[in-house]
């Protein structure tokens, strides 16, 4: 075959080093090389095809893109943000537990330890002095939970699933055997496929913000019920000497405004006076953010819709998509983490003949998790009731629980292994 030095047709494109082809006429050989090697790969990429495709490419879907890719699962990651830089404006920092952890390690996602710091102790008060205090130790745990900062969290992710070559990051959805939406609590292709998201609102809105304390919070999450009904959580940063927090406060929507344009003076006043004062004066080092808040969740999580082309598309939803909960136990993303891990493991343990797309393995995937979430969903629930209600009565009653809880021994151990994402602990 004769080796013609004549480039013809196509405009000028890059090539790998991005340095422009030449539109026609006198090539080198190294243009020629630089071109063939541009149109294979515009030529695979066209011709690619999936087993899965991921719509959502938040902190469930990346999770779960890394943990099919090692099923050797070739995935499209459908991420609408396109190429851009995980925002660092996100000033919320999630309470991870240990089953979350391991999951991220095992997908080399989760932060240094500044950007994951280790909770020794929850303190949860009341507005009566009831109390309840949960101690890693008393659990044989490392730690309770694992403050983690967002961003930090989404940069690792984003490296993951850049360096993994079974993923490829697209901006539209692909056809494949199983998509899987993970577009968050207001998913659009939830309602393409035309599942019911039932929506119960709290009435309440969470501002989150960060702030710089007088004392260290030595390794302690507190959590504030308050008498007017508003929920305050403190959660550590920055590594086990750290003195910043990360604050959700949960307050009724018609104060929600008025916080949230206040200026710094008044609102780090009334979260000292909430906090009464246990970590000294305190100082306001991000701006606020806010969400509604709100119990949901789809009626069904899987299921098949023809296409135009005559073909059936096999679905399935995780994470907020699937279900959101109030986030008073911070345990949101843990349950959605606990959705991809079990999708994952059934479709990596499928037998050889069945597609990624079968119905029945995705029917397990559902009800497996619809009984995990149960317990979980109906706690948060029943707690945000009875703390969001200010008669005199049923406040004395919560308190006189609280008590009643702190010292009831091997519930308050199960309840605290159950939000760990332990297993039952070890017998003596
Ligand atoms: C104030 C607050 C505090 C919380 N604290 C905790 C905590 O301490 N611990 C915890 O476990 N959970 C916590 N949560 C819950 C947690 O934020 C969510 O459960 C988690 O973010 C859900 O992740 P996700 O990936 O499913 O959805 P999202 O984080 O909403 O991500 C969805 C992604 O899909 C993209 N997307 C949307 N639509 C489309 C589309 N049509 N096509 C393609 N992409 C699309 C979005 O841009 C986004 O990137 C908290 C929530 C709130 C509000």
């Amino acid at each position: 075959m004769s080796l013609a030095f004549v480039c013809k047709g196509r405009p000028a494109s890059f090539g790998t080093c991005g340095r422009a082809l030449p539109r026609r006429g006198f090539c080198t050989l190294a243009d020629r090389v630089r071109r063939a090697s541009y149109n294979s790969r515009m030529a695979q990429s066209f011709e690619r095809s999936f087993d899965v495709c991921i719509r959502g490419a938040g902190i469930v879907g990346r999770t779960l893109a890394l943990l099919l890719a090692r099923e050797r699962l070739s995935v499209a990651l459908v991420d609408t943000a396109g190429s851009r830089a995980p925002s660092h404006s996100d000033v919320r920092a999630y309470a991870m537990n240990t089953a979350s952890r391991t999951l991220l390690e095992s997908v080399r996602s989760w932060p240094d330890p500044e950007h994951a710091t280790a909770v020794l102790q929850m303190q949860v008060h009341g507005d009566q002095g009831g109390a309840v205090t949960f101690d890693a130790g008393r659990q044989h745990a490392e730690a309770m939970a694992w403050i983690v900062d967002v961003p930090a969290l989404e940069r690792r992710l984003a490296d993951a699933t850049r360096f993994q070559p079974l993923v490829d990051v697209v901006k539209e959805p692909v056809a494949a055997p199983l998509t899987v939406v993970c577009e968050g609590r207001a998913s659009s292709s939830r309602a393409e496929f035309g599942v019911e998201f039932d929506v119960t609102p709290y009435g309440q809105t969470a501002i989150a913000t960060r702030l710089r304390c007088e004392r260290p919070h030595s390794q302690i999450a507190r959590q504030w019920f308050t008498a007017d009904g508003s929920i305050l959580a403190f959660l550590p940063l920055e590594g086990d000497q750290g003195n910043s927090v990360a604050v959700v406060w949960s307050i009724p929507h018609d104060q929600a405004q008025h916080w949230l344009q206040s200026d710094d003076a008044p609102f780090v006043q009334k979260l000292q006076e909430l906090s009464e004062y246990s970590l000294g004066t305190l100082e306001s080092i991000a701006p606020r953010a806010s969400w509604p808040l709100q119990q949901a969740q789809a009626r069904r999580w899987c299921g098949d819709m023809a296409t135009a082309d005559g073909h059936r598309q096999h679905w399935a939803l995780a994470g907020d998509a699937a279900h959101t909960v109030h986030p008073l136990a911070g345990q949101g993303l843990n349950i959605g983490l606990g959705d991809v891990a079990a999708l994952a493991r059934i479709l990596g343990e499928r037998q050889g003949w069945r597609s990624v797309g079968d119905m029945r393995l995705l029917r397990q995937y559902e009800r497996e998790r619809k009984s995990a979430l149960l317990p979980l969903g109906a706690t948060m629930d029943a707690l945000q009731q009875l703390f969001a209600r200010r008669e005199s009565p049923l406040q004395t009653l919560r308190n006189w629980g609280m008590r009643g809880f702190e010292m009831s021994g091997p519930f308050k151990e199960w309840v605290a292994r159950q939000a760990m994402g332990l297993q039952p602990p070890p017998r003596p």
